[in-house]
Parts: C-alpha cells; sequence; structure tokens
C-alpha cells in the first residue's frame, strides 16, 4: 500500500494547509499518516482552556477529530513546545523525525515551506527545516546510525513536497513561497472537508470565517513544491503527488 506522510507544526496545519490532499490520497487507497510536532498550547485563541497543559489537551482532541474526518490512518502529536520550534536542538530533532521516516517508510513527504507558509511562522518554517533533513538522512546508513541497531532499516523516501500557494497574505511581513509544481484541484467535497476539518478545530473558532472565506475564494487549488526526488528529474507540472511511483507499487 502505497504511503503519504505530512509533517506539521501546529494542530489545525493538517486540515489548513493540506486537507484536501490528505483526503484525496485516503480515498484512492493510500496509507496517511500527519505527524504534528506540538500541541499548540502557545495559540493566541485558547477556547476555555485555563492552562497551557488543558489547552494541548483539547488541541490534540481537535486535530484527532480533523484527521478523523480527513481519513487519515494515522494521526500523531508529538510533544515540542508550539512557538519555540527555532529553539529546538537540531540534531535530536532530526533523528526523532527521521526514525518515524525509518518506521513508517512512506513513498511520498509532504511538508510547510522553509519560508514558514502563507503565514511565515517560524513553527512552519522550523518543521520544513526538520523534515528536509530527516527526508534526505533516513536513507543513508551512515546518518543516525545508532538507530539501525535492532532492525529499523534506512528508507529513501521517493520525493519530498513543500505545500505553497500563489498568493500571500496583505499587511504582512514579506514571504517568498517555493513556485508550485504540483496541482492538486479539489472536488467539491474534498473542499468542504477540509473546510470542516479546520472547524474541528473549535478552539481556533475566531479564525473560522477568514478561513473559510479564504479557502472559498481562491482555495480550491492545494499547491505543492517538489523539493526533492530519489529519481534525477526535470521539473514539470504534476497532477499527482504519486506521479511515476503507482506503477512500481501498482497503485
Ligand atoms: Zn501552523
Amino acid at each position: 500500500m502505497p504511503r503519504l506522510l505530512c509533517f506539521t507544526a501546529h494542530p489545525d496545519d493538517e486540515a489548513g494547509g493540506f486537507g484536501g490532499t490528505l483526503l484525496r490520497y485516503a480515498e484512492s487507497g493510500v496509507e496517511t499518516h500527519v505527524i504534528c510536532l506540538t500541541p499548540g498550547q502557545a495559540a493566541t485563541h485558547r477556547g476555555g482552556a485555563k492552562s497551557d497543559a488543558e489547552l494541548s489537551a483539547a488541541r490534540r482532541q481537535e486535530f484527532a477529530e480533523s484527521c478523523k474526518l480527513l481519513k487519515v490512518s494515522r494521526g500523531a502529536v508529538l510533544d515540542y513546545p508550539d512557538g519555540k520550534l527555532d529553539q529546538q536542538n537540531f540534531h535530536s530533532t532530526v533523528a526523532e523525525l527521521t526514525r518515524h521516516v525509518r518506521e513508517l517508510k512512506p513513498d511520498v513527504i509532504m511538508t510547510m515551506g522553509p519560508e514558514g507558509a502563507i503565514t511565515a511562522h517560524p513553527d512552519h518554517s522550523m518543521v520544513s527545516i526538520f523534515a528536509t533533513m530527516a527526508f534526505h538522512w533516513a536513507g543513508r546508513t551512515n546518518r543516525f546510525p545508532e538507530q539501525l541497531q535492532n532492525g529499523l532499516t534506512p528508507h529513501q523516501t521517493r520525493k519530498l513536497y513543500y505545500g505553497t500557494a500563489l498568493f500571500t497574505m496583505p499587511d504582512r511581513q514579506p514571504v517568498s513561497l517555493p513556485p508550485s509544481s504540483a496541482v492538486i484541484e479539489l472536488a467539491p467535497h474534498e473542499l468542504e472537508a477540509k473546510i470542516a476539518a479546520f472547524k474541528c478545530h473549535t478552539s481556533q473558532a475566531p479564525l473560522f470565517a477568514f478561513f473559510e472565506d479564504t479557502v472559498r475564494r481562491r482555495g480550491r487549488l492545494e499547491l505543492f513544491a517538489l523539493a526533492a526526488s530519489s529519481q534525477p528529474r526535470k521539473v514539470e507540472t504534476e497532477t499527482d503527488l504519486f506521479a511515476g511511483i503507482a506503477l512500481s507499487n501498482q497503485r
């Protein structure tokens, strides 16, 4: 069964950034995984939570509901501190993500771009950088060799994609997005599911109207930039993140 792994920073990124694509592949027989690095405890919007711990617990539950709606095979929220991914130890964080890649052995990894996606949130930038190095290093026997002593094997993922967009948000700090090379045009039910999954994050309710308005006006396409490929290749516009992989997996 082909596998897709999505690395995100905060609960709601999976819906807002990748929701339609996650559902698309789940419904076409791909095993989909989301690994979210933080439980989002530093969010501005806190629902009724009285502490960071309460907000973390609520957002983990919201994430689980969003993943269920998007038919994600398995979603996981790790324990990194929201808002502080740029202060984490590079070596140990990449090691943890590399271990996940070696365990799950995805065909395709998708994450945010190093610019931090349209919001340019530093956590988005850092999950991109950590996930990018995990993509590259998971396949090498000389990176984190201590992980390979008890049956875990190196894994070279076929493709790495960054989510991107064809617009930026006005009145914000400058952000330079990667040019898109893959276009997933959402079917009406995929677009509705993406909006519904975002609304599973009830602690973030003040963002719903803006999100839904933006997605309905400009979100029919989820765009990606092919950042790396295990096979050397030229850039060509794709409409399937598994293009070139499907045959070998008899998908
Ligand atoms: Zn985020």
